[in-house]
């Protein structure tokens, strides 16, 4: 049976509670257990899948086809355990399977309640899974105190009093202001904080505390004496360069050996941070730099595209350079000429998108690559946009464009080379979708197998000729245009093993241009970086030794 590690959060939002966790994860790791983590969000969305990006970051998507949030990318990033379906929640999704359940008469007419019904529900979701590892790390998300939390912190008590003693612990982490004019850190909002927290039935074990300067020893002792916690539990989260280097700092402050100590889990497995050391030598031993264009569409939210900007990371440790990405708004190229904002950079990328806006700005930018041999990867949205390209320009057929576009102004201006998909195959059953069909979780989903063409540039690449990558996407290209486009050049590298959806193309006339119908960034590791990722860059740093 799993021992339980609760990581809630107090006085502000977005103190890294997830990145905490996550370096959590990976320390327990290095001890030689397994671990699984998991989400609990308070608000009432039932799936993050349909949740502005602008707003909330981007949607990670799972192998078994979960559209989450962003923070289980931190979280496989850092452990390299793959995500499940039931490793992230919501309330809004909670509420809707208790109120389905009354709907069904499963309560045989008996009042529901937030206690016991809602609270029963989220404990039934904390224990799926848990005999099969070592540590499960669930976060709650928000700040002690949100009113929306309150039922997720009242399970997570209960839960932990339902068992034996010592199978669940608390960490809780909080920010310790530092007031310039006394030149003091304050420990009253963390006194505050956990003082809240106790209140509602919760005494943290661990207290993790983000400050931007070292916690001198007396006040260490001060918070241990007035939140109750021993003092080599009260464990400083300093700022970081970079969120790889979390492991390695947090294990400096004693923050694995604080959680097993909780557990008295004694003697306490050695570590082996060999895998952490080595991401650190890379990253800060890296030598030289390289341009990264990405055209998209929300430029301004960095979070709306992060596994794309972890994923350039680690392919730029792969080759050992720094790959700085600048964000570019895929607008201005209907407006103004590409070559004035791209030339100088080693490599483009076009990341996945939705809707119309922006598409035309990517279409010229996957020409400007083309034309000019600069490396181009089109992800998702960024290949259907090279397909497109190809199809006008070289293929002579000026009207070609996305039935999404026609769909989205309700009126048919478009050649259709990328279609809406109406059925698919995944495993041994038949998916069949309409149009009109709820928003959330009607489009092609998780992890699906591509089959690459031998001799292929991505064959040689993958080392491989079968692989599984992860799609979120409701349009495809149309494989009756293949035979015409192959004639000019834009080769059909990957598809699905029944050779009816097109997973890859790449132009056989170009140095490095590849689209991918998947999102090859969301399973990209700092220790394992995406092979993909790993050479474009290596393209980037040979296009900038020509420049
Ligand atoms: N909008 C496109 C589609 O639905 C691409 C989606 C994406 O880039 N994730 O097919």
């Amino acid at each position: 049976m799993a021992r339980y590690i609760f990581i809630t959060g107090g006085v502000v939002s977005s103190l890294g509670k997830g990145l905490a966790s996550a370096a959590l994860g990976a320390l327990l790791q290095a001890r030689g257990f397994s671990v699984r983590l998991r989400k609990l969000d308070p608000y009432l969305n039932v799936d993050p899948g349909t949740m502005s990006p602008f707003e909330h970051g981007e949607v990670f998507v799972t192998d078994d086809g979960a559209e989450t949030d962003l923070d289980l990318g931190h979280y496989e990033r850092f452990t390299g355990v793959s995500a499940r379906k039931t490793d992230s929640v919501s309330s809004g999704r909670i509420y809707s399977t208790v109120l389905e359940k009354e709907r069904r008469g499963d309560y045989l007419g008996k009042t529901i309640q937030v206690i016991p019904h809602v609270t029963n529900e989220i404990k039934d979701f904390l224990s799926v899974g848990g005999d099969e590892v070592d540590f499960m790390l669930c976060e709650i998300g928000g700040t002690v105190g949100d009113i929306e939390g309150l039922p997720f912190f009242e399970a997570i008590r209960q839960f932990a009093q339902e068992r034996p003693r010592g199978q669940c612990i608390f960490v809780h982490l909080t920010l310790l202001p530092y007031v310039t004019a006394s030149g003091e850190l304050k420990t009253k909002p963390t006194q505050h904080s956990v003082k809240e927290l106790r209140s509602i039935g919760i005494a943290p074990d661990v207290l993790l505390l983000r400050s931007e300067h070292e916690i001198p020893e007396k006040e260490r002792e001060k918070i241990a004496l007035f939140c109750n916690v021993r003092k080599e539990a009260v464990i400083a989260a300093p700022d970081l360069k970079t969120i790889y280097e979390a492991p390695l700092a947090y294990h400096r402050e004693g923050l694995d050996q604080a959680v097993l100590d909780a557990f008295a889990i004694s003697p306490a497995p050695r570590p082996d941070l060999s895998r952490w050391e080595d991401v650190m030598d890379r990253m800060t031993n890296a030598e030289g730099e390289v341009r990264v264009a990405i055209v998209g569409k929300y430029t301004q939210l960095e979070d709306a595209y992060k596994s794309i900007a972890e994923a350039l990371t680690h392919g730029g440790m792969a080759n050992r350079v720094r790959v700085r990405a600048e964000w570019i708004d895929a607008e201005i190229f209907e407006r103004e000429d590409p070559a004035l904002y791209l030339q100088g950079f080693h490599a483009i990328l076009v990341p996945g998108g939705f809707g119309e806006r922006g598409t035309e700005g990517k279409i010229r930018a996957a020409e400007f690559a083309r034309l000019r041999g600069v490396p181009y990867l089109g992800i998702c949205l960024g290949m259907q946009m090279a397909v497109i390209e190809a199809a006008r320009n070289m293929a002579d057929m000026p009207d070609a464009g996305s039935e999404e576009f026609d769909h989205e102004a309700g009126r048919k201006r478009f050649t259709p080379v990328v279609y809406h998909l109406k059925e698919w195959v995944q495993g041994n059953h038949r998916v069949e979708r309409k149009l009109g069909d709820d928003k959330g979780g009607t489009m092609r989903l998780g992890a699906y197998t591509a089959t690459l063409a031998e001799g292929s540039r991505v064959a040689q690449i993958y080392g491989a000729t079968q692989i599984e990558e992860r799609h979120r996407h409701r349009y495809e290209v149309d494989v009756r245009y293949r035979d015409q486009l192959e004639a000019c050049g834009l080769m059909f590298s990957g598809m699905s093993p029944d050779g009816r959806l097109p997973e890859i193309v790449e132009n056989r006339d170009h140095p490095w241009f590849i689209g991918v119908q998947f999102h090859p960034e969301l399973k990209s590791k700092p220790f394992a970086p995406h092979p993909l990722f790993a050479d474009f860059v290596r393209a980037a740093v040979e296009t900038s030794r020509l420049v």
